[in-house]
C-alpha cells in the first residue's frame, strides 16, 4: 500500500538501526522522548526498542489525549451524562477511562445515562438534529489534531441554528506540555535530551512552535511520522544532532508537515477558542495557558457554562503510576498494578485505556517481546 509498505520495510529498518548503532557513541547514553502516544504505539508494535543499542533509550511522553485527561474532567463528564435532559457523545477510547469511585462513561451508560459513542464531531451534530428534544453534549478531547473538527462542529451547529448542541472542551496544547516536561524534568529525574516530535499535531501547527525548545532549551526536536521507519529515522537524526552538538528542529515527516502548518485549521481554532488561564493535566498538574475554552461569542455552545458544570478536585488511585509515566520518569513495568490488577479489560489508570497509552502498548505488544527475549536467553544459556 502506497505510503505504508515502504515505511514498514524490514530491510530498510535494519539499515537505519545499523546506522544508529554505528553512530551512537558507546561512551555516552542518549535519552529521547517520543511525545506522542502514536509513536509509543509504533515503537511497541514494531519492536523498535529491540533494534536500538542499549545506550539509546526512549522515554514515553504525555501525548495521549485520554491519558492526560485528569479524573476530575471524567467525573465532570459523568455528572453531565447523569442529567436526564442530556445525551453525552464521546469518542470510543474515552468510554472506559476511569473516573472517581470506579466510574466511567461506560458504567454511567450501564446505570442508565444516555451516553453515545461517536466516530466524529459531525456524528454528534447528527444526533442533535435527529433528537431536538435532547440536549446533546459532545465531550471534546485531544491535542491540536482534534481541535479543528470540534471547531467545525460548533460552526456547523450555529449555521444550522441548532439550539440543543454544546461542547465540554478539554482540548489541550502540545507545546505547553513539552515545556512542562522540560521545566520539571531535571528535578523529577526525566532526562530528556531530545524529542521525537508529534506527527498529526504538527500537520496542524507546523514545526515553528517547537523552535523555542531548540533555541531556549537547547533540545533537538525531530518531527516524525507514525510509521516505524519514520520513528527510526527520527531517532537517527536525533543521535546525529547530539553528536554534532546541535539543537535544531528537523522535519522527518516532510510528506505531511510544513513549517507553517495548516493555516486554515489554525484559523478555525482561533475563531472559536481562546486560552484557558490554567488546566489540569494528569501527571503534569495545573499548567498555565495549556488548554482551550470557547470564546464568549460562542458561549451558547459551551456546556460548562450552559449547565453550570464545575470540575471538582479528584485524586488518582495512589497505586497507579500514570502520572510518573506521563512525565517520563517511570515505565509501565514499574507500576505494581501492571498486568495484575490493571489490564485493558479492567483498567485502573488512563494509560491502560487508550491503545496510545504507554501501559496499553506495553500490555499489547511489549510483554510478548519480553517473554520471547527471555526464552531466547534461556535457550542460549
Ligand atoms: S498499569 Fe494501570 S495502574 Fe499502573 S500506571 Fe499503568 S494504567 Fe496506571
Amino acid at each position: 500500500m502506497k505510503y505504508v509498505d515502504e515505511y514498514r520495510d524490514g530491510e530498510l529498518a535494519r539499515g537505519v538501526a545499523a546506522a544508529i548503532a554505528r553512530e551512537a557513541s558507546p561512551a555516552r547514553p542518549y535519552h529521547f522522548m517520543e511525545f506522542c502516544g502514536g509513536h509509543t504505539h509504533a515503537i511497541a508494535r514494531y519492536g523498535l526498542e529491540d533494534l536500538l543499542p542499549e545506550n539509546v533509550r526512549m522515554i514515553h511522553g504525555p501525548g495521549c489525549p485520554v491519558c492526560v485527561l485528569p479524573m476530575a474532567r471524567i467525573d465532570l463528564g459523568v455528572a453531565c451524562a447523569r442529567d436526564p435532559r442530556i445525551t453525552l457523545c464521546a469518542y470510543g477510547d474515552l468510554m472506559r477511562a476511569p473516573g472517581s469511585n470506579g466510574l466511567s462513561f461506560l458504567k454511567a451508560k450501564a446505570d442508565g445515562a444516555d451516553v453515545r459513542m461517536v466516530y466524529s464531531t459531525l456524528d454528534a451534530i447528527r444526533v442533535a438534529e435527529k433528537e431536538p428534544n435532547r440536549e446533546v453534549v459532545f465531550f471534546a478531547i485531544g491535542f491540536e489534531t482534534t481541535t479543528p473538527p470540534t471547531a467545525l462542529a460548533i460552526r456547523a451547529a450555529r449555521k444550522k441554528g441548532l439550539k440543543n448542541f454544546s461542547v465540554i472542551c478539554n482540548h489541550v496544547l502540545t507545546p505547553a506540555a513539552m515545556t512542562a516536561i522540560l521545566e520539571s524534568g531535571e528535578k523529577d529525574g526525566a532526562l530528556v535530551e531530545g524529542f521525537v516530535g508529534p506527527a498529526h499535531v504538527s500537520t496542524v501547527i507546523g514545526t515553528r512552535p517547537y523552535e523555542t525548545f531548540a533555541r531556549d532549551y537547547k533540545k533537538p526536536v525531530v518531527i516524525a511520522g507514525f510509521e516505524p521507519l519514520d520513528v527510526a529515522q527520527a531517532i537517527l537524526m536525533l543521535v546525529r544532532q547530539i553528536n554534532d552538538g546541535r539543537a535544531e528542529v528537523e522535519n522527518e515527516y516532510v510528506r505531511a508537515v510544513t513549517r507553517e502548518g495548516n493555516r486554515r485549521a489554525q484559523a478555525e481554532i482561533a475563531e472559536i477558542f481562546e486560552l484557558r488561564d490554567s488546566f489540569e493535566w494528569r501527571g503534569l498538574g495545573w499548567l498555565p495557558n495549556s488548554a482551550l475554552k470557547l470564546k464568549d461569542a460562542y458561549a451558547e455552545f459551551d456546556a460548562e457554562r450552559r449547565f453550570g458544570l464545575v470540575a471538582a478536585p479528584a485524586a488518582d488511585n495512589p497505586a497507579c503510576e500514570c502520572g510518573a509515566i506521563l512525565r517520563g520518569v517511570k515505565k509501565p513495568r514499574e507500576c505494581k498494578l501492571f498486568g495484575t490488577v490493571c489490564t485493558p479489560d479492567a483498567p485502573m489508570g488512563s494509560c491502560m485505556v487508550s491503545p496510545e497509552g504507554a501501559c496499553a502498548a506495553q500490555w499489547t505488544y511489549g510483554r510478548f517481546r519480553e517473554a520471547a527475549k527471555a526464552a531466547a536467553q534461556r535457550s542460549v544459556a
